[in-house]
C-alpha cells in the first residue's frame, strides 16, 4: 500500500527549482495481484516504483507491506526483487552463477540454493543453458535470467520496470504471456511498469493510469477503457471521439442539434464531453442518427477505419467490423452513423 506518496527532486535543468515526479499517489494493491502502472515518459512510473524498492526516498507519504511501513527500511531488506528492462546482468558469471547470486549474498545453505535453482531454472526454460556465459544469450533469453534471478529470491514483491522494451515485438508479446502465467502460478504480488498500454492490457488485472506524477485512474483493463475517468485516459488507452453535448433533461442530451439518449445526473443547459470509441458507432447508407460525408475510408483487413465528417458536430474515428472490399463506403459518399447509446460515457 502506498499513502499520499510525493518525490520532489530539484530541478536540474532550472537550479532552485523543483520537479514534482510523483504527486501524492495512494495505491493498494492486493495479495498475488499484478498491477501495472501505465503512463507516458516522464509521468513518474519509475520514481514511483523506485521509492517501493528503497532505491529513492519519498519526500512524504507512507510505503507498506503488509501491516509493516517500509520508509526506513534498507532496500535488501524489503522483500523486494526488481527486474530491469537493461536486464543487469553480470557479464563475468554463468546464467546459473546470475541466477543463484542473491542467494549466495544471503549465505544461503548450498543444497537449498541447489533446490530451488532447479525450480526456477526449470520453469523458466534456462535448464540446459546453465553453463552458458550471458554474451551466448539472445535479449529473451538474458530477460529471462533477470527474471530467473528476481523469482528465486521468493520476494513478497516483484517489481518490473519496463522489463520487455529491448526485445523486439514478437519476442515482447511471448515474453509478456510468459511473464504473466508465471506470475500467477507463483500468487506473487506484481508491479509492472509500461508506457505500452497494449502490455498494460493484456497482462494485468488493475491498471494505474499516471500523467504528469498523478494518478488519473485506477481501474481494470475493462474499466479503464469502457469508463475512463478523464479525456487524458480516454486518449491514452485506445482511440477516442469526444464529443460536446449539452444536457437537456436525465435521459436525453443534444450532440449538434441531434437529441440523444443519455441517462445522467446533470442540470438541463450543463455542457458536457463524451467520449465514443470508434468501433461503437454504426454505420448505414440510408438511415441513422447522424449525417455524415466519409473523408477517408481505410481497409485494414479485420476491419475499414474511416474518418466521418458529422454534420454540425465534427469529426468522428470509426472503425467498422468485417467490411467486404467492395462494401467500404468511399470518400465522398453521403451515410449515416449512429452511436451505441450504452457506449456513450462523460468525462471531465
Ligand atoms: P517515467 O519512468 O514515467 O518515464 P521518471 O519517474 O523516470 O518517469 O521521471 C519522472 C520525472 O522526474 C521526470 O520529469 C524526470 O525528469 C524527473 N526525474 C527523475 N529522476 C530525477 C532525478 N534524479 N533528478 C531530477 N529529476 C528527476
Ligand atoms: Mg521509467
Amino acid at each position: 500500500q502506498i499513502r499520499n506518496l510525493v518525490k520532489r527532486f530539484d530541478s536540474p535543468d532550472s537550479p532552485g527549482q523543483s520537479v514534482f515526479a510523483v504527486r501524492n499517489a495512494s495505491l493498494e494493491v492486493a495479495p498475488g495481484e499484478l498491477v501495472t502502472l501505465l503512463g507516458p515518459s516522464g509521468c513518474g512510473k519509475t520514481t514511483l516504483l523506485r521509492m517501493i524498492a528503497g532505491f529513492e526516498e519519498p519526500t512524504s507519504g507512507d510505503i507498506l507491506f503488509g501491516d509493516r511501513r517500509m520508509n526506513d527500511v534498507a532496500p535488501n531488506r524489503r522483500d523486494a526483487a526488481m527486474v530491469f528492462q537493461s536486464y543487469a546482468i553480470f557479464p563475468h558469471l554463468s546464467v546459473y552463477e546470475n541466477v543463484v547470486f542473491g542467494l549466495r549474498l544471503k549465505k544461503m545453505p548450498a543444497d537449498e540454493i541447489q533446490k530451488r535453482a532447479e525450480r526456477v531454472m526449470a520453469i523458466t526454460g534456462l535448464t540446459h543453458m546453465a553453463n552458458r556465459s550471458p554474451n551466448q544469450l539472445s535479449g529473451g533469453q538474458q530477460q529471462r535470467v533477470a527474471l530467473a534471478r528476481a523469482i528465486i529470491m521468493e520476494p513478497r514483491v516483484l517489481l518490473f520496470d519496463e522489463p520487455l522494451s529491448n526485445l523486439d515485438a514478437k519476442l515482447r508479446d511471448q515474453m509478456r504471456v510468459e511473464i504473466r502465467e508465471l506470475q500467477q502460478r507463483l500468487g506473487i504480488t506484481t508491479l509492472y511498469v509500461t508506457h505500452d498500454q497494449i502490455e498494460a492490457m493484456s497482462i494485468s488485472d488493475r491498471i494505474v493510469v499516471m500523467n504528469g506524477g498523478v494518478i488519473e485512474q485506477i481501474g481494470t483493463p475493462r474499466e479503464i477503457y469502457a469508463r475512463p475517468a478523464t479525456r487524458f485516459v480516454a486518449e491514452f488507452i485506445g482511440k477516442a471521439n469526444f464529443l460536446k453535448a449539452i444536457v437537456l433533461d436525465g435521459e436525453t442530451i443534444d450532440v449538434g442539434g441531434v437529441k440523444v439518449r443519455y441517462v445522467n445526473q446533470r442540470q438541463p443547459g450543463e455542457q458536457l464531453t463524451l467520449v465514443l470509441r470508434p468501433e461503437a458507432i454504426a454505420l448505414s447508407p440510408d438511415a441513422g442518427d447522424f449525417r455524415a460525408t466519409v473523408k477517408r475510408a481505410m481497409f485494414l483487413g479485420n476491419i475499414a477505419e474511416y474518418l466521418l465528417e458529422i454534420e454540425g458536430v465534427g469529426e468522428w474515428l470509426v472503425d467498422s467490423p468485417n467490411p467486404g472490399e467492395s462494401g467500404l463506403f468511399q470518400p465522398g459518399t453521403r451515410i449515416y452513423a449512429s452511436p451505441s447509446k450504452a457506449a456513450l460515457h462523460a468525462v471531465e
